[in-house]
């Protein structure tokens, strides 16, 4: 459908429907590529909630011993064991912001957003690499909780 601001990244057309415990399903869950070698669910705190899941903080990737869900597309069921997750916010960037902003994989940084809600996020988890650009991710959760839109003043605090 469009490519994502960091390289190579992907929305897909696609979209699968997610039945998790208890039957309770959300549905037109939109598929990021590229492939990785494991599937993973990203939820906000909120569908998760709703859908009766109890789900942990993770970074991507790091999903062992995290909930499992059914996945329903097109041409049938997929079952997931495992995958299930609320995104740990994080910021990613180039070893050149990295520099600029004093920090290392691994470090935490703060994400002071300002306007009529202002919120300070205490915990963006600075991921490196030479092919990202410096781009902070949150949920849906997050954002509306300080009212984040287009115009918001942000600042990322080492
Ligand atoms: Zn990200």
């Amino acid at each position: 459908m469009k490519d994502l601001y960091q390289p190579g990244a992907f929305a897909a057309k696609e979209t699968v429907t997610l039945v998790g415990p208890r039957s309770r399903v959300i549905s037109n869950l939109r598929i990021l590529g590229p492939c990785r070698d494991l599937n993973q669910v990203e939820l906000a705190f909120t569908d998760s909630v709703a859908l009766g899941f109890d789900i942990p903080v993770r970074q991507s990737g790091n999903i062992p011993a995290t909930p499992g869900c059914m996945l329903m597309g097109p041409n049938g069921f997929f079952e997931m064991d495992e995958g299930v997750i609320r995104a740990a916010p994080h910021v990613h960037m180039a070893p050149a912001d990295a520099a600029f902003y004093g920090v290392e994989p691994g470090d935490y940084m703060k994400l002071r957003v300002g306007g009529e809600v202002g919120v300070t996020f205490d915990r963006i988890f600075v991921r490196v690499d030479p092919h990202f650009k410096l781009e902070v991710h949150i949920d849906t959760d997050e954002a509306n909780a300080c009212g984040l839109n287009a115009h918001s003043p942000v600042e990322l605090i080492k």
